[in-house]
């Protein structure tokens, strides 16, 4: 049921800009995706990477938010969402995806202007680098390391024109990863 629901609304709202950068919320998604498969992630990341922005999808704020200095909080508004339907392996990297990027910002010097411009300008909204107190909690989640993953697919993934699956072609990832369907979850 989820994953016919997420289809739906790819197919209703995924035609819509991936904020200032040029390729689509569904481009956008399909490449980061795309790239967490190359990488040989688990299907539960693979499903972090293709939903790691479906709280764009959800919320009503313009797409242009950051440049009226609004922070959308799509990182929250996604997982919240996914945490629904979906185990921690899914939506803590979502969640911790914006975390890793001001992270990645404080502890690597090349990651910054490897950044696209509207990333950076939401980076301010976000909070800017990380203090060196919020990096030491930071690298303390088990799952730091898998949003830092995601984070890197992520800021790759905005290439206007590249050949990528279809959403429903992630249907295998979606399928493995739901909640109901994993045995280890049960008591
Ligand atoms: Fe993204």
């Amino acid at each position: 049921m989820v994953v016919e629901q997420i289809l739906e609304l790819w197919e209703t709202r995924g035609d819509s800009q991936y904020g200032q950068e040029a390729v689509t919320q569904r481009e956008h998604a399909l490449q980061t995706a795309m790239l967490a498969r190359q990488a040989d992630a688990s299907a539960e990341l693979v499903t972090a990477a293709l939903l790691h922005d479906v709280g764009h999808l959800l919320h009503k704020l313009p797409e242009d938010a950051p440049d009226q200095g609004i922070d959308d909080r799509h990182e929250t508004i996604g997982a919240r969402w996914l945490q629904q339907h979906f185990p921690p392996e899914v939506w803590q990297p979502v969640v911790l995806h914006v975390p890793a990027k001001r992270y990645l910002c404080a502890v690597d010097q090349s990651y910054l202007h490897h950044l696209s411009q509207p990333s950076v300008q939401s980076l301010q909204l976000q909070g800017g680098p990380m203090s060196p107190e919020e990096i030491a909690a930071f690298q303390k989640n088990p799952y730091a390391e898998a949003a830092v993953q995601l984070r890197r697919w992520d800021d790759d993934a905005k290439i206007v024109g590249l050949e990528t699956p279809r959403i429903e072609d992630f249907r295998p990832e979606l399928e493995a990863s739901r909640m109901d369907l994993r045995q280890d979850d049960s008591v």
